[in-house]
């Protein structure tokens, strides 16, 4: 029996000179047979509070144990640090199970998704996830749009707001202008995407999604706060556009409860709920129901990565696999990094995970957790 012998959590750096707003949150599992796992938490404030949890609460326990009864020793966590809350808790053990799943695909010298059953492609279609347009002009959204279309050839493009989350309906007339401006430079035939941010009301978000829908848009995000399951609900079974929730989902509960409210594309996020087990618990969960699966990606590292095999083991993957701004997130402290070209993300084929770390570059970027 493999036994797991420490667990190091700790932040990197994107770059050797950034500050510590830019940071990454990380775990390493080694066992006693020489094999390291390499995990990652949500990136969202540094990974800090996930990394405290894992430190705290959550390795001690681990130490000696079977890496290969991971889902097992994972649920119990779960149940025993219930009172945490979900969230940065859930961050944390999705670190653990990504880090894990890598030892088991090393042990058995295969990449993660031979281990969930096989991949349906070798590479996914990528799609531009765009964001901060609330605070562009007209003109500003089309000429960034426009860029990220020539550069990375996406297979379609969502606009998203991030706007302040503690206003809604500022600016309707403003949004679908924009929406209208991006239709229109892009032509009539590009998949297209519009995320709210949570930003409308029940009614702003039924007035956006008619113009969309005029405007031949695909899919409309998050039309409203996340916390209003039912609204929600109400706002994809009212509309004919496809309306998509879940980045904000941190349990397999949670997503059931969406899809029971009547939203028809979820997008729990791997590094947020549950990593590679948790994932897949949805993909089962929404082959069940008829319900598409795109998983939200904040583009992180090993976390894409782990998100990559999973997208493989998808029968019916209807979406592009996302692509968020082109960031640091992804640092050059890996090899093997599943990088965009021409339009796809290739799937990692080798054993675990797949990604290997560059020992200086990642020496140089790690910082210690105390
Ligand atoms: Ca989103």
């Amino acid at each position: 029996m493999t036994k797991i012998t420490s667990i190091d959590v700790f932040q990197m750096a994107w770059a050797p000179e950034d500050p510590p707003t830019k940071r990454s949150a990380f775990v390493e599992i080694h066992t006693d047979d020489g094999i390291t796992g390499l995990g990652e938490a949500s990136p969202m404030h540094g990974g800090l509070a996930s990394l405290c949890i894992m430190q705290q609460h959550m390795a001690p326990s681990l130490i000696g144990q079977d890496p290969l009864d991971h889902a097992v020793l994972l649920e119990r966590l779960a149940h025993v640090c219930v009172k945490l809350g979900d969230g940065a808790m859930t961050g944390a053990l999705a670190a653990l199970d990504i880090a894990l799943w890598d030892i088991k695909g090393k042990l058995f010298g295969q990449p993660v998704h031979k281990l969930l059953g096989g991949a349906w492609r070798a590479r996914v279609p990528l799609y531009a996830s765009i964001g901060h347009n609330a605070f562009r002009t007209v003109d500003e959204v089309v000429s960034v749009v426009e860029g990220r279309v020539e550069r990375e050839k996406p297979a379609a493009v969502k606009i998203r707001w991030d706007g302040d989350r503690t206003v809604l309906d500022h600016d309707i007339n403003g949004d679908i202008a924009k929406a209208k401006a991006v239709r229109r430079a892009l032509g009539d035939d590009f998949p297209l995407g519009f995320d709210a941010n949570n930003g409308y009301s029940v009614g702003g978000a039924i007035r956006v999604g008619r113009a969309l829908e005029e405007l031949g848009y695909v899919w409309f995000e998050e039309p409203v706060q996340h916390y209003h399951v039912k609204a929600m609900g109400e706002v994809a079974q009212r509309l004919d556009i496809t309306v998509s929730a879940g980045e904000q989902s941190y349990t397999l509960q949670a997503v059931a409860d969406l899809i029971s409210a009547g939203v028809r594309m979820v997008q729990p996020d791997i590094v947020k709920m549950g990593g590679i087990t948790g994932l897949m618990q949805c993909v089962a969960l929404c082959h069940a129901h008829g319900v598409e699966l795109v998983p939200h990606q904040t583009q992180p590292s090993i976390g894409h990565a782990a998100n990559l095999h999973v997208l493989a083991s998808i029968m019916h993957l209807t979406k592009p696999a996302e692509y968020a701004e082109p960031s640091g997130r992804m640092m050059p402290a890996f090899r093997q990094m599943p990088t965009p070209v021409d339009g796809f993300f290739d799937i990692p084929s080798t054993p675990g995970i797949g990604v290997e770390i560059e020992p200086a570059a990642f020496a140089e970027r790690r910082r210690p957790f105390a």
